[in-house]
């Protein structure tokens, strides 16, 4: 039988303990109530969201009487915004334990850039089993598409390529080992003083229109003026660091605009901000002390200058409409797994976006631009990965660091420190 409240009630008969028993996990029911609503797009000042299983069930505007069924478990919305799990759209996960401290800190799916093949196996494998409540979710490129002794060859043995002829084949067998999208190296480091080889345009060009021909996205590791050009030429998807040599004309602009491509900065590997993460009041505590070690261990990867020429390369293409995912490049020098998604989205606030472009930027928008279609909103159906939070992101972006809660397809996790 379900009994038919108004939040009122369920108030008073929460405080009274009614519903704390627990139901099967299975059909676990979870109710937030008169909770300031972040549904992935806009800012809803009083919602209820009633979770059941693994999905969102309901999505109610505040004040409305709601069916509060049996044994749900309720959460009053006092203070409190709530928002859809973090998606952290550049990450490098290694082992299960990055997953999970990625979830600790809110990440709910981390769209892997580079990771060893068999641990991107084994986490497929775990997928096609079922859910996993304890960690993020990945979603990964496998290995990256670069050319001898370029950028990604110094993390092991891997396949290279440096013909045109050679792209076909080389995508086919990432797809075939599992690879979700295809990432290219497209990079010579110029702009680090210390240049090394990397794929020819051709050869990018042929990696990009073969991922495509097999139906998969092809994202770019680039990080100057001119390689951008390139990557806009060959018509990629996306861009998966910003520019740090030289700020972007009118017309890389207006490519990149026009064939609605995306870009993920990754300000925190670019500038150094990971030290004010280490110190931050909410975060510092909850961090190890490797995890400061390496926040506070920035080493630019650009010549001097080059963290502001990032920032302002942020602020013009956002102002200019393009696309603009959050991405952390964790566990990189500067940064650490997981935590490092909210000083991505403090950075990107700095270089001009709204509060609320930034959470969209870690949440609607990487869930469209990479194709998961069941998370990244709060919206009847959709999976139910949620983050709960103190204050009011949507004006205060650094409050998304006052974690309240976090659920993973609607089962709460266990916050470690
Ligand atoms: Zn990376």
């Amino acid at each position: 039988m379900k009994s038919v409240l108004s939040i009122l009630g369920a108030i008073l008969l929460c405080t009274l303990g009614l519903f704390t028993d627990s139901v099967a996990e299975s059909n676990q029911i979870t109710v937030f109530s008169n909770v300031r609503l972040f549904d992935g797009e806009q800012l809803i000042e009083s919602a209820s969201v009633v979770v059941r299983g693994t999905r969102i069930d309901l999505v109610a505007g505040g004040g409305e009487a709601l069916e509060i069924p049996d044994g749900a478990e309720l959460i009053i919305g006092d203070g409190l915004t709530l928002m859809p799990g973090l998606i952290d759209a550049h990450t490098h996960s290694f082992s299960r334990g990055n997953l999970e401290r990625a979830l600790d800190f809110g990440v709910t799916t981390s769209i892997d850039m580079w990771t060893p093949v068999e641990f991107m196996q084994e986490m497929q494998a775990e997928r096609g089993q079922g859910l996993a409540f304890d960690r993020a979710d990945m979603h990964s490129v496998g290995i990256g598409a670069t050319a001898p002794e370029s950028h990604g060859t110094q993390f092991g043995p891997v396949p290279t390529l440096t013909r045109p002829e050679d792209a076909d084949a080389f995508v086919a067998a990432r797809i075939n080992e599992g690879s979700e999208y295809i990432k290219i190296i497209y990079d010579n480091f110029k702009m680090f003083d210390r240049p090394i080889p990397t794929l020819g345009y051709s050869t990018m060009e042929a990696v990009v229109e073969s991922a495509h021909r097999r139906d998969r996205l092809a994202v770019v590791h680039s990080r100057d003026v001119d390689a951008y050009a390139d990557v806009v030429r060959a018509g990629a998807n996306g861009i998966v660091h910003i520019t740090v040599d030289e700020v972007p004309g009118r017309e890389l602009i207006d490519g990149l605009r026009r064939q609605g491509m995306f870009v993920i900065p990754t300000l925190s590997l670019s500038t150094p901000s990971g030290a004010g993460i280490a110190e931050d009041r909410v975060l510092g505590p909850r961090l190890s002390e490797k995890e400061s070690a390496n926040l506070r261990g920035y080493a630019p990867l650009h010549r001097q200058g080059g963290d502001k020429i990032a920032m302002e390369s942020v602020r013009v293409l956002n102002e200019a409409g393009v696309t603009i995912l959050a991405g952390s490049d964790s566990p990189n020098r500067g940064t650490a797994t997981g935590v490092s998604i909210h000083q991505e989205l403090g950075m990107l606030v700095q270089a001009g976006l709204t509060p609320i472009q930034a959470l969209v930027s870690a949440t609607s928008a990487p869930a469209d631009a990479f194709g998961l279609s069941d998370r990244g909103s709060i919206k009847t159906g959709f999976r139910a990965d949620l983050l709960l939070v103190e204050g009011d992101p949507s004006s205060t972006i650094i409050d998304t660091r006052r974690i309240s809660g976090v659920w993973k397809a609607g089962q709460r996790h266990v916050l470690d420190q």
